[in-house]
C-alpha cells in the first residue's frame, strides 16, 4: 500500500509519514500543489492524504483535476473552521475529510475505512436506469431484455460504469479493457463505443454513452 502525503507543512508531512510507515505503508511526501498533481496523475497510490491550502495550486483543484481521470481514494486535511474546504472537497469527490489538528489514530482509522470502501465497491452487478450488468452471470439486460454482446464489449461497458460519472479516456480504456501489451490505435475503442451504441442507445432510443469531446467517454447516473 502506497500512500501519497500531499502537505506543506513539513513538520506535519513528516509526523503522518513517520507514523504511516511504522503501520507498514509505503509514502512519498509532496509539499508543492503542482508537483502533487503530476504525481497524482502519473502513478496509482493507493491513497492520497491531501492538504487543502498549498503552494501552487490548492488541494480541491487537485482533487477536480484528479477526479477527471482516477478515483484513488482521497482524504482532505482542512484547517479548524474551513467548512467551505470540507464541503468543496467531498463535493469534489473527497472520500473523507480530517480538521486540523488531528489525532493520527483517528487519521489511521479514516485512511482503513476508505481502503476497506474502495475494495469492496469492486461490484457484482451494476444498475443504471432500466439496464442491469450482472458480473456473475455475464449478462447484461435493458428493461429485461437480453443485450447480446461480446465478450469485449461486456468488458467495455463493466469498465464505463465502474467508472461512473468519471470521464475515461482511449488510453484509459485501452489499457483497462484490452491489456497493456495491446499494440494498437486507439479508435478500435471508438469502434467498439459505437457497437455498444448500437446495441443499447439504438435499440432501446436512451442516450447511456456520452462522448466528452478532446477527452473521452462516461456513463453518467
Ligand atoms: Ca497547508
Amino acid at each position: 500500500m502506497h500512500i501519497l502525503i500531499v502537505e506543506d507543512e513539513s513538520k506535519i508531512a513528516r509526523f503522518v509519514s513517520l507514523e504511516l510507515k511504522h503501520e507498514g505503508y509505503d509514502t512519498t511526501c509532496i509539499a508543492d500543489g503542482r508537483e502533487a498533481l503530476d504525481a497524482a496523475l502519473n502513478n496509482d497510490y493507493d491513497l492520497i492524504i491531501l492538504d487543502v491550502m498549498l503552494p501552487g495550486i490548492n488541494g480541491i483543484e487537485i482533487l477536480r483535476r484528479l477526479r477527471q481521470v482516477k478515483d484513488t481514494p482521497v482524504i482532505i486535511l482542512t484547517a479548524r473552521d474551513a467548512v467551505v474546504d470540507k464541503v468543496s472537497g467531498l463535493d469534489h469527490g473527497a472520500d473523507d475529510y480530517m480538521t486540523k489538528p488531528f489525532a493520527i489514530e483517528e487519521l489511521l482509522a479514516r485512511i482503513r475505512v476508505a481502503l476497506k470502501k474502495r475494495s469492496a465497491a469492486k461490484k457484482e452487478r451494476y444498475v443504471r436506469g432500466k439496464l442491469t450488468v450482472d458480473l456473475g452471470s455475464v449478462t447484461a439486460t435493458y428493461d429485461g431484455h437480453k443485450i447480446d454482446l461480446t465478450k469485449r464489449e461486456f468488458d467495455l461497458l463493466v469498465y464505463l460504469l465502474d467508472n461512473m460519472n468519471v470521464v475515461v479516456t482511449r488510453e484509459q480504456v485501452l489499457d483497462a479493457v484490452w491489456g497493456y501489451d495491446f499494440y494498437g490505435n486507439t479508435n478500435v475503442v471508438d469502434v467498439y463505443i459505437r457497437y455498444l451504441r448500437a446495441k443499447i442507445d439504438d435499440e432501446y432510443h436512451v442516450q447511456l454513452i456520452e462522448t466528452v469531446r478532446g477527452s473521452g467517454y462516461v456513463i453518467r447516473s
